[in-house]
């Protein structure tokens, strides 16, 4: 958390940012919630997410002892994700025909939120002991079924959506970071928001809009994409489609620039969202790491930077670990220095959606990878 004790030179905890610099630059970790951003976003609570960016909706009764804020022990019960590429591509960039297929793929969304929330009703605590009696998210008694948890905001459920940037390029002809693009992408984030409002008030069950992480469901996205429209330059030419509200990771924005941009965007996207920036090898340059900290603090309520820290077995190189086309086309991790392609004598990190992963990647999220532009 970052916060007036900790933000700048001669706070309380400056020295412990430091630290924290030095280690982000290393490995990317820790990531951070401006305390600032989040007291104006979040009824004026601050409280950690759950997982890489799930955001929980903010207690405004009092849920835990004493009539205080509860965030820990609370949860989620599911997401399902509309691929607003999809809705696009389906709608002949007829913006009357966007908005009813909007209508309409919701609310087949709703049906199957619903589908889990069904599931879940009627759960007994005994089927977890830990979880439902012992307090890890609850202390309800042996035999007694988990439903009212379900709802009054205590646990939430998530409208995730996907590919914001392609649905906007599609529909407008221009980047969201274009201000005619902005506009229309904007109007969708407010539609969704709007949806999920609705059935808050009609089922008393917490629906947020979440920006999904879409670890491996990029691939099938695209793929899905390209079999029921073919390649449309920019829209469906990728393996991979752009995360939740990000800016695509091909085009060209600075660090700052883009954390203010995407912060309009993770304002209205309160069941989730994280927003990152590349950046080269830190580690010699703390001083840059704890500048974009303090913009963080300043502008956006959750963000991450992405550094490069890999290891190459076979030779001892630190440092990156390059994607290259093999004589298949094939994209596949080579070391720089030695040409080493064993994936089993390499360690390559990173930022996966929120995660990082260390395990290799499918081929859709490896060509997201290998194309990401720096953004400092
Ligand atoms: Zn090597």
């Amino acid at each position: 958390m970052l916060d007036e004790d900790n933000i700048y030179p001669g706070s309380k905890y400056w020295y412990l940012t430091k630290l924290a610099a030095k280690c982000t630059a290393k490995r990317m970790v820790p990531d951070y919630i401006s305390a600032k951003k989040m007291k104006e976003y979040k009824n004026g609570d601050v409280y950690p997410c759950m997982g890489c960016r799930s955001f929980l909706t903010p207690d405004t009764k009092g849920m835990g002892e004493n009539g205080r804020h509860k965030y820990y022990g609370r949860f989620n019960q599911g997401v399902v994700t509309l691929n607003l590429v999809d809705v696009a591509c389906s709608s002949d960039r007829d913006e009357s025909k966007f908005w009813e297929l909007m209508e309409e793929r919701t609310e087949l969304c709703r049906k199957a939120l619903m589908c889990r929330h069904e599931r879940l009703k009627g759960t007994l605590s005994d089927v977890a002991p830990i979880l439902w009696q012992h307090g890890a998210l609850a202390r309800l008694g042996k035999g007694e079924k988990i439903d009212r948890l379900l709802y009054h905001n205590y646990s939430t459920i998530s409208l995730g959506y996907a590919g914001l940037c392609e649905c906007t390029r599609f529909m407008t002809g221009v980047s969201h970071t274009d201000p005619i693009g902005k506009e229309f992408a904007l109007k969708v984030m407010k539609y969704l928001n709007d949806r999920c409002a609705e059935w808050r008030a009609e089922t008393d069950i917490s629906f947020s809009l979440y920006g999904t992480p879409l670890e491996s469901t990029t691939y099938k996205f695209a793929s899905c994409l390209q079999r029921r429209f073919g390649i449309i330059p920019g829209v469906t030419d990728k393996n991979y489609i752009t995360n939740s509200y990000h800016v695509h990771v091909t085009e060209e924005i600075d660090a700052f620039t883009k954390l203010k941009f995407e912060s309009e965007f993770q304002q209205l996207s309160p069941g989730g969202a994280i927003s990152y920036v590349e950046v080269p090898d830190m580690t010699q340059n703390i001083e840059a790491v704890l500048s974009v900290m303090q913009y963080i603090y300043e502008n956006i309520m959750y963000a991450e930077l992405n550094t490069k820290s890999d290891y190459c077995q076979k030779c001892g190189h630190e440092g990156e670990i390059q994607i290259v086309s093999d004589e298949d086309g094939k994209l596949v991790w080579e070391c720089p220095i030695c040409g080493n392609r064993d994936q089993n004598l390499m360690n390559v990190a990173r930022r996966t959606c929120g995660y990082i992963g260390t395990q290799f990647w499918n081929q859709g999220r490896t060509q997201e990878i290998q194309e990401r532009v720096m953004h400092l």
